[in-house]
């Protein structure tokens, strides 16, 4: 029986652990990195090493960055007193895609799931928590998904952070149920921006 190639069949097998890539889609890009010149083959796999090894998590936001503190955290031109909470780094992208929050951020890296088996603890919630004692934090803008893990995330950070006096925000309106945060259209992203509600 016929079979790939070890080294073609190694890259398959690598490309088929990324997320959302299926064992067709491995081997159609393994044969595309194959087929291409060697310095593409070799700026792609610099990249992915280039972009593992120059890259920290955020001390003060966790958002992933180059330079720690991150721009965001360190920009005297946005707001320190309002933080808008997401379940993932590209999530930021997102809301700043809007060009209406000129706040800080805060990323969770993912969202309380039972299911999953993901709790409180496996988030970012500790590093959120001590940033919000200082009394700096006024207003706690709740952007994770509009999904059940979502809306079980922001009921938990609504009620262990507003007894610190904090108002506790939730981005919501117009937002399609079940929906992912990145895929949200500016328009309608800046809209459930401003008609936030509370918590
Ligand atoms: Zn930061």
């Amino acid at each position: 029986m016929y079979t790939y190639a070890r080294p073609i069949a190694r890259l398959i097998e690598e490309l088929g652990r990324l997320p959302g890539i299926g064992p067709k889609t491995a081997q159609r890009l393994a044969f595309h990195v194959v087929s291409g010149s060697v310095e593409r083959a070799r700026s792609l796999a610099q990249a992915i090493i280039e972009a593992k090894e120059n890259t920290v998590y955020c001390s003060v936001c966790c958002n992933i960055t180059d330079v720690d503190p991150c721009r965001v955290c360190t920009a005297p031109d946005r707001d320190p007193s309002i933080l808008c909470v997401v379940e993932q780094p590209r999530d930021v992208v997102a809301v700043e895609r809007t060009h209406e929050f000129k706040g800080r951020y805060h990323v969770l890296h993912g969202a309380i799931s039972p299911m999953e088996g993901i709790g409180p603890s496996q988030l970012r919630i500790k590093e959120l928590l001590s940033r919000c004692k200082d009394g700096q934090v006024k207003e706690i803008v709740i952007a994770t998904d509009p999904d059940p893990e979502g809306e079980a995330t922001a009921l938990y950070l609504a009620r262990l952070l507003k007894p610190l006096g904090i108002r506790i925000t939730r981005m919501a309106h117009g937002m399609p149920v079940g929906g992912d945060l990145e895929y949200v259209d500016e328009v309608t992203l800046a809209r459930a921006l401003e008609g936030r509600r509370e918590l």
